[in-house]
């Protein structure tokens, strides 16, 4: 599920375990965390300067998907790509 929201008090106690940082084209770095509640939490970690999106700003919640690590791989666009 596509949210776009600040992650909140509660989200920031939950954080279990960081799967994976990426680097989104537009520069930003987004982290996929998981959560004690087993969700997936997709979060701007470190906004770039130059992004224009409003949305990639430090803890940002993308995406929040429940039970999934394994849909984490879903996540990584450029990992799916075929040449
Ligand atoms: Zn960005």
């Amino acid at each position: 599920m596509t949210v776009g929201r600040m992650m909140t008090a509660a989200e920031r106690l939950e954080v279990a375990q960081c799967l994976l940082v990426r680097v989104l084209p537009c520069g930003c770095r987004v982290g996929l965390y998981r959560t004690w509640t087993s969700r997936a939490l997709l979060i701007v970690d470190d906004p770039h300067d130059d992004c224009r999106d409003r949305g990639h700003q430090a803890d940002f919640v993308i995406e929040d998907r429940d039970g999934a690590p394994a849909a984490a791989a879903g996540l990584a666009p450029a990992a799916r790509r075929r040449a």
